[in-house]
């Protein structure tokens, strides 16, 4: 009897040490694999945030220069830790957007045991630019439409929306928001504090602000004029995002209306204003259309300079 308990005791101490050398073999596996994920996982967020700042980058570029976008793509990849080698960047054939892929190939821990020594993580980006849709801040100027060239000298002629000397080049007072001079000038110093969105199927149509807002309109330009505070002063080749300087403007179908009346909203430019010149109810105003970035929603409208960038990843 008491050899049958000596026995089952040095069985049970035999089992002990099997189900902790099982034990140990599991946890040291497990911990393995934890590392062996972790690992996966890091290089996972690494490629994809490679290719957001590559895709971005690279769309910039876009729709100007197609070579570019993807130099610029990969060399941001690089710059974000990723080897050439393991970076392909490419335009799709809309133009208009960025592909990047990023891999890389990770070794591994545990995993060897089970056969694979390593694997291959990937992420890809793309980024896509257009006309923006909406904005906030716009300026109460209502531009015909026309093709600027972006850099190129540009007198506009404030003409009153009742006025026969309408035409490209000029631009009308909008009323947006409240009506009169006041609200007016006030959109002009600091921007229409409203969204303005250009309308799909329903046209989004905007007020004119009739009668002689030349005074109003040199008053408003000059103020934003000296608010540039950036030294040297912003110019067409370097300007400073959210500058003053800047104002975003309606871009519209036609002035060819009389007093207070719709126009019809049909995108967005930017112009970098130089002077404000005129006296009495002339007033002129001369600068440069620039590209400007802004925040929004893509929108299949047309193309007058203001863009917006979406990242899909
Ligand atoms: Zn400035």
């Amino acid at each position: 009897m008491r050899q049958l308990y000596r026995d089952i005791r040095d069985n049970e101490k035999g089992s002990v040490i099997i189900i902790v050398a099982c034990a140990m073999v599991l946890m040291l596996g497990i911990a393995a694999l934890v590392i062996d994920v972790g690992v996966l996982y890091y290089n996972k967020v690494a490629l994809s945030n490679a290719a957001d700042a590559a895709a971005l980058a690279g769309v910039q570029e876009l729709p100007k220069d197609h070579g570019k976008a993807v130099e610029t793509a990969e060399a941001y990849a690089v710059n974000n830790g990723v080897e050439i080698s393991q970076v392909a960047a490419e335009v799709l054939p809309d133009g208009h957007s960025v592909r990047v892929a990023t891999s890389r190939v990770v070794p591994l821990g545990f995993a060897k045991i089970l056969g694979f020594s390593s694997t291959k993580v990937t992420a890809s980006a793309k980024a896509s630019v257009g006309s923006t849709r909406g904005l906030w801040g716009a300026a109460p100027f209502g531009v015909v439409e026309d093709s600027f060239v972006f850099g190129n000298v540009y007198t506009m002629k404030y003409s009153p929306s009742n006025s026969e000397e309408t035409g490209p080049g000029n631009f009308g007072a909008l009323a947006l928001g409240v009506r009169g001079a006041d609200n007016y000038v006030n959109n002009i110093m600091y921007g229409y504090q409203g969204r303005l969105e250009v309308g799909d199927e329903i046209p989004t149509i905007l007020e004119t602000e009739p009668g002689n807002m030349a005074g109003p309109t040199r008053t408003g330009v000059n103020f934003r004029i000296a608010e540039c505070s950036h030294e040297p002063k912003c110019t067409y080749d370097r300007f400073v995002k959210g500058c003053p300087r800047v104002l975003l403007v309606p871009i519209i179908d036609s002035l060819d209306v009389t007093g207070r009346n719709g126009v019809i909203l049909t995108g967005f430019a930017a112009f970098l204003v130089e002077t404000v010149v005129g006296v009495g109810n002339v007033c002129e105003v001369t600068g440069k259309f620039i590209r400007w970035a802004a925040d929004g929603d893509l929108g299949n409208i047309n193309d007058y300079g203001v863009v917006s960038y979406r990242l899909d990843s």
